[in-house]
C-alpha cells in the first residue's frame, strides 16, 4: 500500500480511470532482486510495464532488459542504456526485425527451433543465441504453456546447428510460469538445464549461460514467498544440478519487479440485480477486461480491492467492467466479497496493478480510453 500513491490520488483532478506506479517501490524491488541473487544479471521483462519513467529508472540501477520486439528494443535505447544490455528474448521474429536488433548493437537472442537459428545465422552472424526449454508451468497461476520452448533433447539439436552457423551456443533458457508459488520449480528446471549442458559436452560445445526467467509472484490476496526465499531456493538448485561450475546466470523479472507498485482507481458506475430474490449484487466498473484488468481471464489472478467503505458488512458481487462484450466480467465464479453499502459513484483501489496493465489495455473498445498511466 503506497501513501504516496494515495496522496497523487487525492491531489487529481477526477479525469476517469487510471493506474499510477509509485518507482520507490520498484526500486526497492530491483534492489531486494540483486540482493537475493548477486551473481545473477536482472533482465527487466519489458512488456510487464514500459512505462519510459521505469526504464530510465531501472537504467540507472543497473538492469538489462529482456525485450520481445523491435519496439521494446527502441524503448530501451531510449534511456541510453548500451545494446550490450538487451536480449532480444522473444522465440518468434521476423528476419528483418533481428537484423534490424542486430543493427542496433543486440547481439543476444533466445530461439527455440533450428529454423529461427537460420534467420539469425544470416542476419546477425557471430551473435549468442541461448534455446528455451519447454516448462510445463505447473504451480503458476498464469502458465505460459507450451508456446515457447522445445523439449531438452532438441535442445541439443538446436543449440549444435547454432554452433555450426557460425552463432555462439550460449546457453539455455526457461520460465517456470508466471506468478509462480512453488519455489520447486526452479529446480526441475535447472536439473533440466544441467541435462542440456551435459550432453552439449559431450559433443564438445561448451554452454555458459543459464536464463532462468520471470515468474516471480506479486502478493495478491494469497500470500506468496518472499524474493529472498526464492533468492535461496534457487541458488540450492544450481549447486545441486551443476555443482562448483556454475554457469552464469540470468533472471528476468517481469511481475515480481513492477507488481506491487501500481495500483488502478476505478468508479463504480452501477450496482443492481438480475431479479427481486437475487442475492448477488452486479457491480460494474469503469474499466474492465479490456482496460487493463486482462489478466482476470478464467479468474486467474485475483486483484485485492480497497473501498470507502472497508469494514461494513460484506456480500459477495459479481465485478463487471463497462464494455458491451459479455466476456467483460472479471469475478462471477467466485464472486468477490464487497461491502453492502458500496454505491454507484464510490471509488475503488484495485492494488497490485503496476504489472500486465497498461499494456494490456486495449485502444478504444466502446469508445473507452485506454487506462491512463501514471508514474510517480
Ligand atoms: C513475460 C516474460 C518474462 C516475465 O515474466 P514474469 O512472470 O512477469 O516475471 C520473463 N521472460 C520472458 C521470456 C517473458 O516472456
Amino acid at each position: 500500500m503506497s501513501e504516496r500513491i494515495r496522496e497523487f490520488l487525492r491531489r487529481r483532478a477526477d479525469e476517469g480511470p487510471c493506474v499510477v506506479v509509485d518507482t520507490d517501490i520498484v526500486r526497492e524491488n530491483y534492489l531486494t532482486f540483486a540482493k537475493a541473487l548477486p551473481d545473477t544479471s536482472v533482465y527487466y521483462a519489458v512488456k510487464a510495464n514500459p512505462a519510459p519513467e521505469i526504464l530510465t529508472l531501472l537504467e540507472s540501477l543497473g538492469s538489462s532488459f529482456d525485450c520481445a520486439s523491435v519496439g521494446e528494443i527502441e524503448m530501451v535505447l531510449a534511456t541510453g542504456a548500451d545494446a550490450s544490455r538487451i536480449s532480444y528474448g522473444n522465440t518468434i521474429k521476423k528476419e528483418r526485425d533481428i537484423a534490424r536488433a542486430f543493427e542496433y548493437g543486440v547481439r543476444l537472442f533466445a530461439v527455440d527451433s533450428v529454423e529461427e537459428v537460420d534467420k539469425i545465422a544470416r542476419v546477425a552472424s557471430g551473435s549468442r543465441v541461448f534455446c528455451r526449454v519447454l516448462c510445463d508451468g505447473v504451480g503458476a497461476e498464469w502458465p505460459l504453456s507450451r508456446k515457447f520452448g522445445c523439449a531438452p533433447e532438441m535442445a541439443a539439436d538446436v543449440l549444435e546447428h547454432a554452433h555450426r552457423s557460425g552463432l555462439e551456443a550460449h546457453g539455455v533458457s526457461f520460465h517456470v510460469g508466471s506468478q509462480q508459488a512453488n519455489l520447486g520449480a526452479w529446480d526441475a528446471a535447472l536439473s533440466m538445464a544441467a541435462g542440456v549442458f551435459r550432453e552439449m559436452a559431450t559433443r564438445g560445445i561448451e554452454l555458459k549461460m543459464v536464463n532462468m526467467g520471470g515468474g516471480f509472484p506479486t502478493r495478491y490476496l494469497k500470500d506468496v514467498p518472499g524474493v529472498p526465499s526464492y533468492g535461496e531456493a534457487i541458488f540450492r538448485a544450481l549447486t545441486d544440478h551443476f555443482g562448483n561450475r556454475l554457469p552464469s546466470t540470468i533472471i528476468e523479472p517481469g511481475r515480481g519487479m513492477v507488481g506491487n507498485a501500481g495500483m488502478i482507481e476505478t468508479e463504480v458506475v452501477l450496482i443492481s440485480k438480475k431479479s427481486a430474490d437475487d442475492d448477488v449484487r452486479w457491480v460494474f466498473l469503469d474499466i474492465g477486461k479490456f482496460h487493463g484488468l486482462a489478466e482476470t481471464m478464467d479468474e486467474a489472478i485475483r486483484y485485492p480491492i480497497r473501498t470507502p467503505r472497508d469494514g461494513d458488512l460484506t456480500a459477495p458481487c459479481v465485478l463487471a467492467g463497462p464494455t458491451c462484450d459479455s466476456v467483460d466480467v472479471l469475478y462471477e465464479k467466485t464472486p468477490y466479497e464487497l461491502p453492502v453499502s458500496l454505491s454507484i459513484g464510490d471509488k475503488l483501489l484495485i492494488e497490485a496493478c503496476g504489472a500486465y496493465t497498461t499494456t494490456y489495455s486495449s485502444v478504444g473498445f466502446n469508445g473507452f480510453a485506454p487506462l491512463a498511466s501514471y508514474v510517480i
